[in-house]
């Protein structure tokens, strides 16, 4: 009753300030969870710098309520107070057809800084100092610019901005951050040295304070994962005394670390430096699927880190974790969180075909079949639509999402009763030989983030059963049905081993070695070259004949009932008579052997035992007993791969 009052009361003074800003958080089904030390000017921005070719391909924007509308309008009560837009020279073929990427020059840029200001927002402008894409692998100087040297690009970099800069002005924007670069990590412009590159960054800083005295210079980084890097670029900006107030960063969450790396790197630089900082990048998904016949670069697999589900509660989970993160775990120097193009959606048509006209035409793809003049090798040859209609903050239509409303939520919370937004996918391991049981609930992923276990029927057959036990070493996956949800199961069907650090790696004290003569070296050794597989093998030696007898065994803990064999590999030399097999013992008795041998080296000699059964709750110890009278030097030799397999 008391969470009610106070966001009717905040939705009625809202609702002062802003009229439409109640109805962007009433009622919503997003949970939020409030974000607390929000200061009032903290930046919530969003990069749409394709908008205005979005539009010209037909894409139309909808309210919550579905009613047509005006993007800016809808970011603004949306609680968007801050429009990033990238600017690059001369995107265009002599031609004067356009890159692609919204064909961003400075006179859409301009255009789309008007609109913000005119909806009361304001705009956060990225010079990439190229004719398109800039980011950490890529940072080719304008076409214009690419024979100059230093002096003559620095004053070009200055007279650029402050041009752009002044139209800008002189259009009314209100333009409240400048970067300087785009993902600079050591490039810029075609230079590859920070001796040349601080030059570059202190005429664009220059040229801003020129033009818009009160705005913040800002260099943006890629990878902050590489916490050495990012400590690297704030000292060399410090020793070159570079004029700038923001150290800005991208934060993708599939690809740049933890939070807490986040946390970390951002914070030290803030102290050591006395800087602000803010992601100024930032996405995530909410589906899995592409909606515009172009490929998108996160997808499902790929080997990402995905902490949350791809679901608009996923993003909006996602984005108030990184927003706290900036906003309470930077030492206070957090100042604003900016999503990159939220609203780059499909054009709409039904096939690659449709889409390509309109991409080509309007530049509302990622990069045109024109881009082919400046960058051939890729945006020439991989040109396409939307990398990112799947992280877009609006469905395929042009619909908001509800993940749309965290901006607002995250500053009154809306911590609602959670509910079963996604599934966790189940992964298990099965042994051929024993019986398959899927499990009977799976985790629901809680719009608050937290998990609860609920019943799953699965969509599994006695023949499905049987093919995958008669089918060899084999992955499937299995679906089902939870709450509503279709439900996954990967099965990996596995000759399972039942022994622990099989091969020696991981010297988890799983095996133990008892000399029973007197040998002089017996260990687990990191040698690669000796070993069967992996670097680690156990080792023995001795320098004296008659010394080397001992054995190597591994108890078996709570293996399940049923019949066994057991194999185990060695190879060695100078071991005169020996003595050396494979044995298992159930309930202290040996209940199967398997005789072995060592000749010369790199000779490897692999024994199974005869199956045995194992009794429910039998102690089952697996072992290799070896005794060399020794020749020469005495005996030596390498044990690894040892593997209790069951058989039927
Ligand atoms: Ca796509």
């Amino acid at each position: 009753m008391k969470l009610l009052r106070v966001i009717l009361a905040a939705a009625l003074l809202a609702s002062l300030l802003l009229p439409s800003f109640a109805s962007a958080q009433e009622g919503s089904s997003l949970y939020v969870k409030k974000v607390e030390n929000l200061p009032e000017d903290f930046i919530f921005g969003m990069d749409i710098s394709s908008v205005l070719a979005e539009e010209k391909s037909g894409v139309r924007y909808y309210d919550f309520d579905g009613k047509e509308t005006d993007l800016f309008r809808l970011l603004a009560d949306s609680g968007i107070n801050t429009i990033r837009v990238r600017v690059w020279n001369h995107p265009y073929d002599k031609d004067g057809n356009g890159y692609g990427g919204g064909n961003c020059d400075i006179g859409a840029a301009t255009e789309i800084g008007r609109r913000a200001t005119e909806n009361g927002m304001r705009l956060l402008v990225d010079f990439h100092y190229s004719d398109f894409w800039a980011d950490p692998g890529k940072q080719m100087p304008p076409l214009a610019w690419k024979d100059m040297a230093i002096e003559e690009k620095t004053e070009a970099v200055y007279q650029y901005t402050k041009d752009c800069l002044e139209q800008m002005k002189a259009a009314g924007v209100d333009v409240c951050m400048v970067q300087v670069g785009n993902e600079t990590n050591q490039y810029l412009c075609g230079e590859k040295i920070w001796f040349n590159i601080q030059y570059l960054m202190q005429a664009g800083a220059k040229a801003t304070r020129e033009v818009y005295p009160d705005a913040l210079v800002a260099l943006h980084f890629a990878n902050p994962e590489k916490a050495d890097s990012y400590l690297t670029y704030a000292r060399k900006m410090e020793y070159y005394q570079v004029d700038y107030d923001v150290f800005a960063t991208s934060y993708y969450p599939y690809w740049h670390g933890t939070l807490e790396n986040l946390s970390q790197v951002l914070s030290e630089i803030a102290s050591a430096y006395g800087k602000k900082v803010m992601v100024m990048e930032t996405s995530y998904a909410y589906t899995a699927e592409d909606t515009d016949f172009s490929a998108n670069t996160i997808g499902d697999g790929g080997g990402i880190i995905k902490d949350y589900p791809f679901t608009p509660q996923g993003q909006a989970n996602c984005l108030r974790a990184i927003t706290d993160t900036v906003a309470n775990r930077t030492g206070g120097a957090g100042i604003g969180v900016v999503y990159w193009e939220g609203a780059w959606i499909t054009v709409g048509g039904a096939s690659w075909e449709e889409n390509h006209e309109k991409w080509e035409k309007y530049g509302s793809g990622w990069a045109s079949s024109y881009a082919a003049a400046y960058d051939p090798a890729d945006a020439g040859k991989y040109y396409g639509g939307s990398a990112v209609d799947n992280q877009a903050l609006f469905d395929a239509q042009g619909h908001p999402l509800e993940s749309l409303r965290v901006f607002s939520l995250m500053r009154t919370g809306n911590e609602i009763a959670p509910t079963a937004d996604a599934l966790e996918d189940v992964s298990l391991i099965c042994d051929l030989n024993a019986p398959l049981s899927l499990p009977a609930a799976v985790n629901a992923v809680m719009t608050d983030d937290s998990r609860q276990a609920i019943p799953v029927s699965w969509d599994f057959t006695e023949e499905m059963d049987r093919q995958m036990h008669d089918s060899g070493p084999e992955k499937y996956e299995i679906r089902g049905l939870a709450g509503g949800m279709e439900a996954k199961c990967f099965v990996s069907m596995v000759e399972y081993n039942y022994l622990a650090d099989y091969s020696f790696e991981e010297n988890s004290g799983a095996w133990t070695f008892t000399d029973l003569g007197h040998t002089d070296e017996l260990k687990i050794e990191d040698k690669k070259s000796d070993s069967l597989t992996g670097t680690r093998h156990a080792h023995f030696w001795s320098a004296a004949r008659d010394s080397v007898e001992f054995t190597l065994e591994q108890q078996v803990k709570d293996l399940p009932e049923g019949n066994y064999r057991f194999t185990v590999s060695i190879m060695g030399g100078d071991g005169g008579d020996t003595d050396i097999y494979a044995y298992v013992r159930v309930n202290g008795e040996i209940a199967a052997t398997a005789p072995l041998t060592i000749t010369y080296y790199n000779d490897w000699h692999t024994a199974s035992t005869p199956a045995f059964s194992a009794p429910a709750g039998a102690e089952v110890t697996v072992g290799v007993y070896v005794k060399c009278q020794g020749a020469g030097n005495g005996a030596w030799g390498k044990i690894d791969d040892a593997m209790l397999n069951s058989v039927r």
